[in-house]
């Protein structure tokens, strides 16, 4: 059997980042950035002026100044003439700075009367003015290609006149689920049926780890039911089934995915929940053989599946953030697999404390939606309350 990392060594060695397509500038937000962006314009374009005032030659200003009206001008418009010595012009936000005047003296700080200004005091040379350049100049480089993007470079691309930007492609992921037993989402399960979860849980996965997913439905267990799914699935750059990837006779999603001309690539690893796990290859396509219990699946999407869609969307950043905390009751992890063991955080006097959501057991689909992360819990050992735990962390901190 394989330890996790083994397993995902294995796997991630097969993934290689899609390629790249030009998107709209704002449908770009948290993907990654596949070109280097190098500034075409002079963000601000002029020196402009960062405050309601008067447009000022700073060596004019200081105790009794008093300088006259010239004129006015307003973000939008263009100075009409130039401010020469005792003399200032009317200027708003965001305008631009007249021919002459390199400072300017907010509203507030003069007395305005019959079209002059009384200035009280000195004022610093380029005060309240807004340098050309001053954000980002011509021929700059301003964003690395392989970026994540976020809503600060959406904007700085639309200063720069990006309407579109390349960045790498989500991956299509269909999403199988199997088992006779399963009644999907619109139907109500007869007798002897339960409700299909994990289509749901793993197409939200999907969404979470930046892939487009598509549901390929239920299919029952019969290998060419199997069969003829997966070979549906072409235009998906990668494939996920749940269930049927154990050992019992209606186990058939390895000899299904070996009779569509997959590779199969390892089965298990050593771990809790979820010891049986299929990765291969459908040509140059990944494909996952999850297992069935929900909490299973959910897992080991997390574990195999999260890094990989991250990958494939260019993400250098695959794992999730860890932290340490201390168990605030027993968690035992008996039997020697690793457990991955659903906890709840809270801030305590003494740090960050955890404690197990409740019974671990993987159809316990509530002690995933309890779980502020995954506690890491070698096989055969119990934790002592006040020991401490490693975190995987699912949501953001209490
Ligand atoms: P299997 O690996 O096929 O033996 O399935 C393990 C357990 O997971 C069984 O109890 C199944 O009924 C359950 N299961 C399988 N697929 C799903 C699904 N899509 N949604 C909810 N439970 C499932
Ligand atoms: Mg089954």
């Amino acid at each position: 059997m394989l330890t996790v990392e083994e397993a995902l060594d294995a796997i991630l060695s097969r993934i290689s980042p899609l390629g790249s397509e030009r998107v709209d500038v704002v449908g770009a937000l948290g993907r990654v950035l596949a070109e280097p962006i190098v500034s075409r314009r002079e963000i601000p374009p002029w020196p402009n002026s960062s405050m309601d005032g008067y447009a000022v030659r700073a060596q004019d200003t200081g105790t009794g100044a008093r300088l006259a009206i010239v004129g006015r001008v307003e973000a939008g418009a263009l100075p009409t003439r130039a401010v020469g010595r005792g003399e200032t012009m009317r200027i708003f936000t965001g305008a631009p700075l007249p021919e002459g005047a390199d400072t300017v003296v907010p509203q507030e700080d003069v007395a305005a009367v019959d079209g002059h200004i009384e200035v009280g005091r000195a004022f610093e040379r380029a005060a309240f003015v807004r340098p050309r350049g001053e954000d980002v100049r011509v021929g700059e480089r301003v964003l690395e290609a392989g970026i994540v993007l976020t809503a600060a470079e959406i904007g700085l691309l639309a200063t720069l006149g990006y309407g579109q930007v390349r960045v790498h492609r989500r991956p299509r992921v269909a999403v199988l689920s199997t088992g006779n037993e399963l009644a999907d989402l619109g139907t109500e399960p007869g007798p002897g049926q339960i409700p299909n979860t994990n289509t749901y849980t793993l197409m939200a996965q999907i969404l979470e780890s930046g892939g487009d997913p598509a549901s390929l439905g239920v299919a029952p267990d019969r290998l060419e039911a199997i069969e003829g799914r997966i070979r549906a699935a072409r235009d998906a750059d990668v494939l996920i089934s749940s269930a049927g990837v154990s050992v019992g006779e209606l186990d058939l999603v390895r000899e299904a995915l070996l009779r569509a001309g997959a590779e199969l690539h390892l089965w298990q690893v050593s771990m809790r929940p979820g010891k049986p796990i299929t990765f291969g290859s459908l040509g140059s396509r990944p494909v996952w053989g999850l297992p069935g219990n929900p909490v299973s699946a959910m897992v080991t999407f997390e574990l195999f599946v999260r890094p990989a869609l991250l990958k494939m969307g260019g993400r250098r950043r695959l794992s999730r953030p860890r932290v340490r905390a201390r168990a605030l009751a027993t968690v035992p992890n008996p039997g020697s697999r690793r457990g991955y063991l659903r906890v709840t955080l809270e801030r305590t006097a003494e740090g960050l404390g955890a404690r197990l959501t409740g019974e671990q057991g993987s159809a316990i689909l509530r002690s995933m939606v309890a779980a502020d992360g995954l506690a890491v819990v070698p096989g055969d050992t119990v934790v002592p309350p006040g020991g401490e735990l490693e975190i995987v962390l699912l949501r953001e901190l209490p």
